[in-house]
């Protein structure tokens, strides 16, 4: 790319550079185009390989993917911002995200280290008290933040890749650095996992930087309590009809949306355990003088199990197409992401915390935390499990501006070069 400033990743403080960059321009789930060209480019001049474009790919399992025309537009944008047009073209359709493979120069295992992409869709604030303000980097698009922490993954994900290239002769094995898209919405894992990305893969390493957890110096080995969980679109289709004239000859998509909505609050929580659900948006209109023929919602369900997940979906489902039928009207769902609820293994999670107390920096070890909330991660670590091997999700602790997925958010950025550091010595021990 030629319009951005040049990067040593050989240097330890490339890291911060990198996570301001990548903030200050945000890509939502699919359109991670310019960031992905960026990570693309940065290991090629190291001569890393790397993966990438739809061969790490699996269309069906590409959930939430954004429509055609963001979808150029996106890339429309990232030419602007002076991405190679190869690269663009082999990764147009959504083909985001990309995988780099180190292979060490001793026989081993294969490790995977998986960092995120995306941004979150909100606008960030403009308060000149914020440390991206003030020294320039805060989001350059309206609507879009990195209000989660992914700017830091990328960059932690690439100056991991550049220090493991240059001690790979020390490493036992394989190691594969995923740079996932599409973590928010819970769409990117499923397609990455179905396309053989995670195959072979004995340990699976994801981290995720405070989620509230504090100071930096403060790591948890493990996670639990992930919940499970479906993102539902649901479109209801009706039939428009002049509401005066003749009434009777609609179909009222909205009434069908606004009953399926209170009956879907409504559905009769499980004793197993923890559930959720939630309807983000109901979307219908026409003139006040039409029977409106079509209506949308946007929904999620979780559950503490995939169990209790899978329960909720289903009663969901049966509602939509229940309150569709009451009002002549018919139902089309599409599954937009999905997400299990697996922890961390817990031996992997305590060899971990054993390897932690070795790294400078690190002085207070938690066994496991407890996330509440859902994370794509885990359609990762029940592939990994189900093939036999070990996978955990580390968070490091960072004093945090405001929560995630807020506009105030940011985060201590002296636990990114921690973050490196932990994982670098993991993989060499692990
Ligand atoms: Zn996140």
């Amino acid at each position: 790319m030629s319009t951005v400033p040049q990067i040593d990743l050989s240097r330890s403080d490339s890291v911060i550079a990198l996570r301001r960059e990548f903030h200050h321009y945000p890509e939502s789930a699919w359109t991670e185009y310019r960031t992905t060209c960026r990570v693309v480019e940065l290991l090629t001049a190291l001569s890393i390989p790397v993966r990438y474009g739809a061969a790490i790919h699996s269309r069906p399992h590409m959930y939430g993917l954004p429509s055609p025309a963001e979808d150029a537009a996106a890339l429309e944008r990232a030419r602007q911002a002076g991405c190679d047009g190869a690269l663009l073209s082999a990764m147009a359709g959504g083909y985001t995200g990309c995988v780099a493979i180190i292979d060490g120069g001793h026989p081993g295992k294969t490790i995977a280290i998986r960092v995120d992409l995306d941004c979150n869709t909100l606008s960030e604030s403009a308060d000149d008290d914020r440390l991206p303000v003030r020294e320039g980097f805060a989001s350059c698009r309206d609507g879009f933040m990195h209000a989660c922490g992914h700017d830091g993954h990328a960059a932690i994900g690439l100056r991991l890749a550049a220090e493991l290239w240059e001690r790979r002769q020390e490493i036992h094995g394989q190691v594969r650095i995923i740079f996932q898209p599409a973590e928010e919405g819970l769409g990117g894992g499923a397609s990455l996992v179905e396309a053989g990305v995670l195959d072979g893969v004995e340990i699976l390493l994801g981290s995720h930087i405070s989620m509230g957890l504090t100071p930096v110096g403060t790591v948890a080995a493990g996670t639990h309590g992930f919940l499970a969980s479906t993102k539902i679109d649901v479109l209801i289709h009706g039939r428009g009809a002049h509401a005066g004239v003749c009434p009777e000859e609609g179909r009222n998509a909205l009434a069908a949306a606004a009953a399926a909505v209170t009956n879907l609050l409504a559905i009769s929580r499980t004793g197993q355990g923890a559930s959720r659900i939630n309807i983000g948006s109901l979307i219908a209109k026409a003139g006040r003088n039409v029977i409106p023929p079509e209506a949308k919602l946007s929904l999620e369900t979780r559950g503490a199990t995939d169990e209790i997940n899978r329960y909720m979906e289903d009663a969901a489902l049966r509602v939509i197409d229940a309150a569709a039928a009451m009002y002549g009207c018919t139902a089309e769902h599409r599954i937009m992401g999905r997400g299990g609820c697996t922890g961390s293994s817990p031996e992997l999670a305590a060899r971990v915390a054993e390897i932690l107390e070795q790294v400078p920096g690190v002085d207070k070890i938690l066994p496991s935390f407890d996330f509440r909330a859902s994370e794509d991660i885990t359609t990762m670590m029940q592939r990994v499990r189900s093939q036999g091997g070990q996978a955990t999700e580390l968070i490091f602790g960072a004093a945090i501006a405001a929560p995630h997925h807020s506009e105030r958010f940011d985060f201590d950025e002296s636990v990114l070069p921690l973050a490196v550091r932990s994982l670098m010595t993991l993989v060499l021990s692990l």
